[in-house]
C-alpha cells in the first residue's frame, strides 16, 4: 500500500512524537524495489537511487528487505518542517492562489481564472487567461505559459507572477502588450506539479513529471501522472498555438526534439530556430532544439506538445540556480521578459 504524504503527514500530526518516520536510500540495482513499493512509500525517484520512508516500527522489516539501503534521515518530520519553512520572497501555493484570484479582481475585463482538474492529491490546478473579455471566448490564437512542472524549481513561478501581473498593469499604456491582450489569449499555469511544489520536490509521487509525455513513437505511458494528464487534455481542449515550459536553470531556449538529435521538418526548424534566436538576443541564452543543447530527453512536454499540433513548443531553462537569493528574482524576472514578450508577439503574427 503507498501511503500519500496527507497521510504521511497525519500520521506525523497522530503520533507525535510517538513515531518517526526514516528515510532511506535504495539503489536503482534492487531487484526487489517493486516489493518495498508494495509497503512503503517512495518519494522520490532519483538518477541512481529512490528515496524510501519508513516507519520507525516497520524499520526492521524494511531492512530485512533491503539489507543495503542506506539511512539518510533519521527523522523526516524535522526535514519536511525545514522545507515548509517559507523563503524569503518567494510564494506558497496558497499565496500564488490568492494572487491569481487577487489579479482576477482587479483586471475583471481582462483576467480569468479557469480551473482543470486536481492534482492526485487534491489540490486544484487553474490557468489564469489573460485577454480581452476574458470571460468570453475570443476568437484569437491562444498560447499557454507553464512554470513547477518541476516543483522544486521556484524561480519560474516568481517570473510568471511578475511576467501575468506586467502583462495586466500595461494595458492601455504600453502598445505592444496592449496589442498581445487584445490579439491573442495568454494563459498562466503557475503551478504544474502543486503536488511536488507543496513539498520543494522535482517529482510528483515518486516521478518526473516531465519525462511522462507521450512522444513520437511511445503513445502510451506506463505511470501516468494527474497534474500532467490534465495538462495535456487542457492543452487539445484550447488547441494552443504555442507554449513556453519554465524550467531552471541553465540559460537556455529550445524546441524540440528532446526525444531524438534528429531535428523536426526543415520549415518548422527554420522557423523555430530563428524564434528562439531572436528571443534570446538580450538574454544571451543558448538557443537551439533540447537534444542538442542540453541531452536527449525523452517524455517531455514541448515533444508531446509540437507533435500534437504542430505548436511552437519552446522550454526555457532559467537564470543559474533553482532558487536563487531573493535579492536575484527581479534580474531573473528581466531576463525572461522580452523573451517572453517576443514569443507573445510570435503568437499573434501567426
Ligand atoms: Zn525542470
Amino acid at each position: 500500500m503507498k501511503i500519500s504524504l496527507v497521510l504521511v503527514l497525519s500520521l506525523i500530526t497522530l503520533v507525535a512524537n510517538a513515531e518517526t518516520i526514516k528515510s532511506f536510500s535504495v539503489s536503482k540495482s534492487n531487484s526487489k524495489i517493486s516489493e518495498i513499493a508494495t509497503s512503503f512509500e517512495i518519494v522520490e525517484n532519483r538518477e541512481k537511487d529512490f528515496i524510501v520512508y519508513v516507519l520507525d516500527s516497520k524499520t526492521d522489516k524494511f531492512n530485512r528487505m533491503a539489507p543495503l539501503a542506506k539511512l539518510i534521515s533519521e527523522d523526516i518530520n524535522k526535514e519536511l518542517k525545514n522545507k515548509s519553512q517559507k523563503i524569503q520572497g518567494y510564494h506558497s501555493f496558497e499565496e500564488v492562489q490568492s494572487i491569481a484570484k487577487e489579479l482576477e479582481q482587479s483586471f475583471p475585463t481582462l483576467a480569468k481564472i479557469e480551473h482543470y482538474g486536481t492534482s492526485k492529491n487534491g489540490l486544484p490546478l487553474f490557468a489564469l487567461k489573460i485577454t480581452k473579455d476574458a470571460k468570453k471566448s475570443n476568437k484569437v490564437k491562444k498560447s499557454m505559459l507553464t512554470s513547477a512542472t518541476h516543483g522544486d524549481e521556484l524561480i519560474t513561478v516568481e517570473v510568471l507572477l511578475s511576467l501575468s501581473r506586467m502583462l495586466l498593469e500595461s494595458y492601455g499604456k504600453d502598445d505592444r502588450l496592449t496589442r498581445i491582450v487584445d490579439e491573442s489569449e495568454t494563459y498562466f499555469i503557475f503551478v504544474v506539479n502543486p503536488e511536488g511544489f507543496t513539498r520543494r520536490s522535482r517529482y510528483a509521487g515518486g516521478i518526473d513529471p516531465n519525462r511522462q509525455y507521450p512522444w513520437p513513437g511511445n503513445p502510451n505511458r506506463s505511470t501516468p501522472v494527474k497534474s500532467i494528464d490534465s495538462l495535456m487534455k487542457f492543452y487539445k481542449e484550447k488547441d494552443f498555438k504555442g507554449s513556453i515550459d519554465f524550467h531552471a536553470y541553465g540559460k537556455m531556449v529550445m524546441f524540440p526534439w528532446g526525444y531524438t538529435r534528429d531535428l523536426i521538418n526543415s520549415s518548422d526548424h527554420e522557423h523555430f530556430n530563428l524564434l528562439t534566436k531572436d528571443m534570446a538576443k538580450e538574454n544571451r541564452y543558448k538557443s537551439g532544439p533540447i537534444s542538442r543543447v542540453i541531452y536527449v530527453a525523452k517524455g517531455s512536454s514541448a515533444d508531446f506538445y509540437y507533435e500534437h499540433n504542430g505548436g511552437s513548443a519552446i522550454a526555457v531553462e532559467l537564470g543559474n540556480r533553482k532558487v536563487p537569493h531573493h535579492t536575484k528574482i527581479a534580474a531573473v524576472v528581466e531576463q525572461a521578459r522580452e523573451m517572453t514578450w517576443k514569443f507573445l508577439d510570435s503568437i499573434v503574427a501567426l
